[in-house]
């Protein structure tokens, strides 16, 4: 099974925590537009397998795109691939983008997910973030894709917010469960090199949350969504049956796919490879005919540590007879011996052959990670 990612890289405001690749201006943005669609054309023997399971419009803000846009990329992916009968297609979406009229255009293009970056339902946590979109959007764009006929709407939400209390966290997930959403992902704030936050942390300006108080809220959102009937299939995700992300879920199951656009990844089971992170020189790379990309083998050693940072994070955990099976005896071995020399075994149970993580375990997956990796 292989996906593609289209990584659309313009943004209408920039979010004080984020570290993606975007530009809020709208320079050049004709012409990287036509590049996406010539890299999807150029690139289409970079995945052995022509049908494609998954589509992601990533970003940056893809709800940026109009009509016309959005359909040239889609007619390439048409020309170049088999798109398969029940192909997830993925559009990250900003509340503020989306009116009816926006929603109908996007289903009649073939988008059947939307990933709404809902982040928060307070207009004090919102203006914080300096987020584009304040509370009434973001219930609006949720109940708009709705009424639009979308029945697979994922939001995003973030936790870990200096301005909100547990309890404020608490109201979130609540307002959540009442809007017609079949998946969320709860992202705990992170603060990145390079962002205004990190800024502001410097200059006093900002007083990171303990991160205690962050484990109660990823706790908290555990106890409440999957008490509400999502299921928590990855440390970040939840989802109703049969509501998981599929294309997500391919990163986790180590499926290859093609990275299109400034800063995408693309990997093919050997090889990933990550597209200049720069419009101006991945444009002129493209009029080159020579994309600007930068790439690395991954050696035995590092996919199996990939294989445990990926899959850890997952409920299904990892599988010793895979890793025998794939990686050798001597990984299998070795790995046993840390396990059983761990010292807390209430962070992990075995469940159908596979190792888990309990909820207690996910909240110290870098320490044990770190402790269980080559
Ligand atoms: S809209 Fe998304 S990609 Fe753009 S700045 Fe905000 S968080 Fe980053």
């Amino acid at each position: 099974m292989a996906g593609i990612y289209v990584h659309i890289p313009f943004c209408k405001k920039a979010c004080h925590y984020c570290d993606f690749h975007f530009t809020t201006t709208q320079y050049y943005r004709d012409e990287i537009i036509k590049q996406l669609a010539n890299e999807i054309e150029q690139r289409k023997n970079y995945l052995t397998e022509r049908t494609v399971n998954t589509i992601y419009f990533g970003g940056g803000t893809p709800s940026i795109l109009n009509e016309e846009e959005l359909s040239l990329l889609m007619n390439s992916i048409h020309k170049k691939f088999s798109i398969a009968e029940k192909t997830e297609i993925t559009l990250e979406a900003n509340p503020d983008d989306l009116s009816i009229e926006k929603l109908l255009m996007l289903k009649k293009t073939g988008i059947n997910r939307l990933s709404i970056g809902v982040q928060s339902f307070r207009d004090e946590d919102l203006k914080w973030m300096n987020r584009a979109h304040d509370a009434i959007h973001a219930k609006q764009a949720v109940i708009n894709a709705a009424s639009a006929g979308f029945n697979n709407i994922s939001i995003d939400l973030i936790y870990g917010l200096p301005t909100s209390k547990l309890a404020d966290w608490k109201k979130n997930l609540e307002e959540a469960v009442t809007l017609p959403v079949q998946h969320l992902s709860c992202y705990c704030l992170t603060v990145e090199d390079n962002t205004a936050l990190h800024h502001f942390i410097k200059k006093g300006k900002v007083i990171e949350k303990k991160d205690e108080v962050s484990s109660e809220e990823f706790l908290m959102a555990h106890e409440f969504l999957t008490g509400n009937g999502f299921e928590h299939y990855e440390i970040s995700n939840y989802g109703l049956r049969n509501f998981h992300s599929r294309h997500n879920s391919s990163y986790w199951d180590n499926e290859p796919y093609l990275g299109i656009g400034p800063s995408a990844h693309s990997y093919n089971g050997i090889s990933r490879q990550w597209n200049v992170a720069n419009n101006i020189q991945y444009l002129n790379s493209m009029k080159e005919g020579k994309l600007l990309f930068e790439k690395e083998e991954l050696s035995i050693e590092q996919q199996f540590n990939e294989y445990l940072m990926t899959r850890l994070r997952t409920s299904s955990g990892i599988s010793m007879e895979y890793i025998e099976s794939f990686f050798g005896e001597i990984y299998a071995d070795e790995l046993r011996q840390k396990i059983s020399a761990y010292e807390i075994p209430s962070h992990f149970e075995i469940k159908n052959n596979n190792l888990q993580l309990t909820i207690e375990g996910m909240l110290k997956l870098n320490s044990i990670v770190i402790e269980w990796m080559k």
